[in-house]
Order: C-alpha cells, then structure tokens, then sequence
C-alpha cells in the first residue's frame, strides 16, 4: 500500500433509536481521500491498549470538529452555552493529540481539533466567544459554504507556505476559540477582529491547526493543498 492510513477522530452520539453510534461527516472522509490518503475512522470507545495499537497503525491523524471540551481539561469558565461535552471522546483525542506532538506523526486539526491541540499541549480556550472575546466578528454561523470572514496568516508560516497565499476567506462554525495559546505553539493566523484561526508546532514534521472548516472548502485549491499536503507529510 503506497497511500498512507490515515487515522480520523469521530464522535459518539444516538442514533433515532437511541442506539449509541461512532460518526464523522463525510467531507472529512472525502478530503483526505482527495488529498491521497486511505481513511480509517478512530472510535472513541477504545480503553488505552487498543488506541495506542490503532494510533501505530496510522501515518497521520486529522483531528476533527464538534462538541466542546470539558472545562475539567483547561480550568475553563463555565458557559450555558458548553454543549455536546463527551468525555470518551475528550480522553480519546487529548490522549491521542500528546501522542502525535511528542512522536513526530503528522496530524491536522480541524475547529474543535485545534482546540484540543491547544488543551493537549497547557493552552485554554474561551468557552464563549461572544460574552468573553471584547468586538468579536461572528464566529458561530451555522452554513458550512458560506464565507464568513478573512484569516489572515503569517508571511513566514509553514501554513503560508503550504496555502501558498496569506489571505483566506473561510467558514466559521464556533462559539469557542483560542484564548491562552500554548507556549510551544506559534499563532499563524488571525480574524481581522484578533481571534486566533491558525496555529503551528514548529519543529514538528506536520503540525497545523485550523479554526475554520477547510474540509467544506475544497473547491478552494489552498484548501485541497492543506490536506494534499497532509497526506503527503503522512508518507515520509
Ligand atoms: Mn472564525
């Protein structure tokens, strides 16, 4: 097999039936495909033993959006508005996020993604974004199409490279965002009202965090790179 495996985080919800089910939207699914690599879906139902076994299988790991983070991870102030909080999957991904950021394997973090990135590695998060973050754009459109604002990202970047443009215009689908970054990260990209969009680990093979949806983007060639670059990172 010359396509590397490419290992993607997944939630935990009930289906109509109430049956308890592990998901992903497809677009992720689709844009690695795209970007070259095989898909394979990480559960978030694992004990320790059997991730590490499947996180040794993968090359990569594209860390997906979804529901908040338990505040327990970043001693975050509580919100009416935290939803979604599940603590399989929180254990599953932070565990897992360590994991690629000590070892040396590629990962793309995605919205909730580059939160977890941020909570893995000492950093914290605004649990809401409009009581918390003073002139903040809106950031919790609910159209994954639609452009929401500009990012812009940093001349010098790996990402800048990577996009091989500085100035994007995305989605925004999040009510919590960036707030202490964590000191190995460096910020990359920002919306115009000062939100952080963009973070990466230097020294790291392939370590890139995006708030916005490039997964939904994919008619955007800097979005398809993002994750061609990805894949491609995942072979070496
Ligand atoms: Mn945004």
């Amino acid at each position: 097999m010359t396509k590397p495996l490419i290992g993607i985080t997944t939630f935990n919800r009930k289906n109509d039936y109430g049956r308890p089910m592990s998901g992903v939207q497809h677009t992720y699914i689709r844009a690695v495909v795209q970007g070259g690599g095989i898909p394979i879906l990480i559960p978030a139902i694992l004990d320790e033993e059997d991730r590490n076994d499947l996180y040794a299988l993968v090359q990569g790991i594209l860390f997906t959006g979804g529901g908040d983070i338990s505040i327990k991870y970043f001693d975050g102030e509580d919100h009416p508005k935290i939803s979604e909080v599940d603590d399989a999957r929180d254990v599953t991904e932070i565990s897992l996020l360590k994991k690629t950021a000590a070892d040396g394997k590629p990962f793309l973090a995605v919205c909730r993604g580059v939160q977890v990135m941020n909570v893995a590695l000492g950093g914290t998060l605004y649990t809401h974004i409009p009581d918390q973050f003073p002139n903040a754009l809106r950031h919790d459109n609910q159209e994954f199409t639609e452009i929401v604002h500009p990012v812009n990202i940093t001349e010098d970047s790996r990402m800048a490279e990577i996009f091989g443009e500085t100035l994007l215009r995305v989605n925004s689908l999040h009510h919590q965002g960036l707030k202490d970054v964590a000191s190995s990260l460096r910020v990359v990209g920002h919306a115009p009202d000062g939100m952080i969009e963009a973070v990466e680990l230097p020294e790291h093979p392939y370590a890139m965090g995006v708030q916005w949806h490039p997964e939904w983007l994919t008619d955007q060639p800097a979005m398809r790179r993002l994750f061609k670059s990805f894949v491609d990172a995942s072979k070496k």
